[in-house]
């Protein structure tokens, strides 16, 4: 007899990229998960020195500095702003938000493997639909996706694994056709290293149902920390803020996110991100120059469609201390620093020889 709703049965767990081990030597490069490489930006360590002498008291329950700093720098009324910890846990409360069971949520695949998790925790049907040729969202199949059962379509700009783009015009239309009753989930949690970065917020003001999600987990080094956000109507952005959980915005979270977004920050942010750009252009001429497989990345990682030799790489990178990821019938490599990129590239160097590239 099981105790959970049948349903969760055959969830299958989120599978984190990797899990420090006891016995094992510390990774060389840790390239599986997506995260900045370097610790968090100066002016924000500081802010998070002194926020420890308040961590006996709960945190503001409605984030409202978090809040109104977004909305400040994104020029969006406050109301258009609700806050989480991380992108997925707003995946997950926005989904529980508008699904019953019998719903449809429509996803791309492969993209961020917890679409389908979230859909199947709120007792929806998760719809996956394939990428194109391309490896990227494919816009028309996705359309072709909604029936009267479907709640939400997500889109994943730029795409985890894959790191592909649509640029905005493309999204604005693919989203001005989404029956008004279907939630349009652009899900921008690499933005930051799109170049130029998409002007989907000017969808908010015409379009009230579409959601925007991003995190300070990626660009802004804070994946340990989880603060997320999610852009949209006032109605549906004000049922979700009562849904969250209480409190899930730690101080620490809070006094980050808001010193992220200073005049100061954000030009540490801008250096930062730059350098990882020009980490990954570099990285991705260097494999291209090896005959590897490789898809040209808008994010802070690199895909290598390899098929059934993926495990492979996976394995190879694994002994040679560099930790990557298999995703979607191919490996994810993240942008680390100078250092950790020519480890992976050296084995990758190796791989190609030996596979007569
Ligand atoms: N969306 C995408 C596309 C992601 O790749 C991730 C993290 N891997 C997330 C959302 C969730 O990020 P977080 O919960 O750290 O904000």
């Amino acid at each position: 007899m099981s105790l959970t709703r049948e349903n969760l049965n055959a969830l299958p767990g989120y599978v984190a990229a990797w899990k420090p081990a006891a016995d094992s030597a510390p990774p060389v490069a840790l390239l599986a998960s997506n995260e900045s490489p370097l610790a968090p930006l100066p002016s924000v360590e500081a802010v998070l020195h002194a926020a420890v002498s308040g961590a006996n008291r709960y945190p503001d329950m409605g984030s409202n500095n978090v809040i109104d700093a977004i909305a400040t720098h994104l020029q969006l009324p406050r109301e258009q702003v609700a806050v989480g910890g991380g992108s997925s846990s707003l995946i997950r409360d926005l989904i529980a938000a508008i699904a019953t069971p019998g719903d449809d949520i429509v996803f791309p695949s492969p993209s961020f493997q917890y679409y389908a998790n979230a859909a199947i925790i709120a007792g929806a049907t998760p719809v996956p639909v394939p990428l194109d040729a391309e490896y990227r969202n494919d816009l028309e199949a996705l359309r072709a996706a909604i029936t009267p059962r479907t709640k939400a379509v997500f889109v994943c700009n730029p795409n985890n694994p894959t790191g592909t783009t649509h640029d905005a015009a493309v999204l604005a239309d693919f989203a001005r056709e989404i029956p008004s009753d279907v939630v349009v989930v652009i899900d921008e949690a690499y933005i930051e290293f799109c170049a130029p970065e998409s002007d989907s917020l000017a969808l908010l003001g015409e379009l009230p149902n579409v959601v925007i999600l991003r995190t300070f987990s990626k660009a802004y080094g804070l994946a340990g920390l989880r603060i997320g956000y999610a852009l949209g109507d006032p109605e549906f952005i004000g049922t979700l803020r009562k849904i969250v959980v209480p409190f899930a915005l730690s101080s620490f979270a809070q006094a980050a996110a808001c010193a992220s977004l200073t005049p100061e920050a954000q030009s540490e942010l801008r250096a930062r991100v730059a350098e990882s750009v020009a980490q990954r252009n570099a990285f991705f001429a260097a494999a291209v120059e090896l005959g590897v497989p490789v898809v040209e990345s808008h994010a802070n990682f690199l895909f290598f469609p390899l098929g059934e030799s993926s495990q492979e790489l996976v394995e190879r990178c694994r002994a040679a201390g560099v930790l990557v990821r298999p995703s979607g019938g191919g490996v994810r490599i993240s942008v680390g620093t100078a250092d950790e990129n020519a480890a992976a590239l050296a084995v990758l160097r190796e791989w190609a020889q030996q596979h007569g590239n």
